[in-house]
């Protein structure tokens, strides 16, 4: 198995495209073919750490597969259920997937918590004997979960910036009081996507590229952008759907939706990815806040990102660039990459580009989408509570209600696994804000929800109160570089 580039240039084996993170040409590394899997094995394995091995061995063949077992076992180890992506059922049509038992308490954790073991592997085997720098821009969640995969792994050093003022105070504590010898956050003075460009920008950097390696630090990502960060999502789309055939509510082949919260296309491009293997995948939906250029995008096949940026409480999903995409638009032009980065010039250069009309309908085959406000974000919220006893935090709230306007609009009544990717608690403020005025202060907010509801308190969230808030640097954008390169004094 090779990786090829989006933008086209040599393919890489497994290790170099996890080291490299992005392309040499700015491109994404995408898979050479999308092994395919029995879903009737898979359903049989009946175990997230086996079906974690069978989906990661078929695209990681010179890793061992005794040690990527062991790998596996290590990741999943810090998760607070033996599932490590348990499902629920919410109503007879439709099931949550709980992505957020990790140590950070949202999704991310199941790819962060995998990576630094990938890229250490990858490091073994490539003979490399660089520190990998690992550079991050985060609209929150990345942020924590970066550092705490990555904290105190040999060989691995994290650089996390995050917008300033544009996370939760839950997610900013979280930050700030990271421990760990080689771990480093700084806010940035600007949203999301300025933090991300910026971030592109310092890979593209000759400058800071040798001032570090003359010091022996090799760049890295672990944004969503990186294969390894996609390979361990592709896993709890074919759990989800064995714990459906587990619990009868389907049969092995019949086909299920996904409803899933969207930002950096990252986690559903995984389950497009699942599809592809094999998975029976009736619709990905799609689901945007307020900043919806994604849900414009599947229904005109126009992605125009020169619109207004809003700040939402769904604030991991604020985003008008959306990096992944880069890797659809690569099937959608049947791997033409001279297309892709004709579209990519154009996105760059005008902040807009267009598919063809049979591609959009192509698109659409799979793809449903849709977006929700804040008042609907909070309604939601509160009448899921009402009706199931089920506490959902925004980011999950949106993607129910946007799920909850397709059943509406399109009468699809499959069976639809709704993607829950953060605990309720991480939002403490705005879901409380659903029932009631909230306290200035978060951890108020924290047993106020708690004495509501009595959904159980991650340990997560009650150990943040009073920790030494360590990492209190903020940065103008234009500074990002000399700030990473006196992360090591280069
Ligand atoms: C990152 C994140 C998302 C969006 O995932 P993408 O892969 O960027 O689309 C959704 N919800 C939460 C809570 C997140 O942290």
């Amino acid at each position: 198995m090779q990786y090829l580039s989006t933008r086209g240039g040599s393919s890489v084996s497994p290790a170099q495209a996890i080291l490299n993170g992005i392309c040499p040409s700015g491109g994404l590394y995408v898979p050479e073919t999308f092994p395919q899997l029995s879903i009737a094995e898979l359903c049989a394995e009946r175990s997230y750490r086996k079906t974690a091995l069978s989906v990661m061995r078929a695209y990681l063949p010179d890793t061992d597969e005794a040690k990527l077992a062991s790998m596996i076992s290590e990741a999943y180890g810090s998760f607070d259920s033996d599932a490590v992506a348990p499902v629920k059922r919410l109503s007879q049509n439709e099931c949550v997937a709980e992505l957020w038992h990790g140590p950070t308490m949202a999704f991310k954790d199941v790819a962060l918590q995998m990576l630094p073991r990938l890229m250490r592997d990858a490091l073994d085997q490539t003979g490399v004997s660089d520190t990998l720098f690992i550079l991050v821009a985060t609209s929150g969640d990345t942020g924590k979960a970066a550092l705490s995969g990555f904290q105190d792994v040999e060989g691995t050093r994290v650089l996390v910036f995050y917008p300033h003022g544009g996370v939760s105070e839950a997610q900013r504590l979280q930050m700030v009081t990271q421990e760990g010898k080689n771990v480093d956050v700084c806010a940035v003075t600007g949203n999301f996507d300025d933090a991300q460009t910026g971030v592109k920008r310092i890979f593209a950097s000759a400058e800071a590229k040798e001032r570090l390696g003359a010091i022996g630090y090799r760049l890295s990502s672990a944004n969503s952008i990186n294969f390894g960060r996609l390979l361990p999502q592709i896993v709890y789309y074919f759990t989800s759907y064995g714990a459906l055939v587990e619990a009868g509510s389907i049969k092995v082949g019949d086909p299920i939706n996904f409803c899933v919260p969207t930002g950096n296309f990252g986690d559903i491009l995984a389950g497009e990815y699942a599809r592809r293997m094999g998975l029976p995948v009736h619709k990905l939906i799609c689901a945007s806040n307020r900043n919806n250029v994604l849900s414009d995008f599947f229904h005109t096949g126009v992605y125009d990102d020169r619109r207004t940026f809003y700040r939402s409480m769904s604030c991991s999903i604020d985003i008008l660039i959306s990096s992944n995409l880069e890797r659809l638009l690569f099937e959608l032009d049947g791997r033409e990459t001279s297309r892709v980065i004709e579209k990519m010039r154009l996105l760059r250069e005008t902040g807009r580009y267009a598919v063809s009309s049979d591609q959009r309908a192509e698109l659409q085959k799979t793809f449903a989408a849709g977006w929700c406000d804040e008042t609907d974000t909070l309604r939601t919220i509160r009448n899921t509570f009402d009706s199931n006893g089920y506490l959902i935090d925004p980011h999950t709230a949106v993607a129910q209600r946007v799920l909850e306007r397709y059943r509406t609009e399109t009468g699809d009544e499959t069976q639809t696994v709704l993607l829950s990717t953060a605990n309720p608690y991480k939002f403490a403020t705005h879901v409380l804000s659903a029932f009631e005025t909230p306290d200035p202060n978060d951890f108020v907010n924290v047993s106020r929800l708690f004495t509501m509801t009595n959904a159980p308190v991650p340990r997560g969230v009650s150990e943040l109160l009073g920790k030494p808030e360590r990492h209190l640097g903020l940065c103008a954008l234009a500074d990002m570089e000399k700030r990473v390169l006196s992360s090591v004094g280069a």
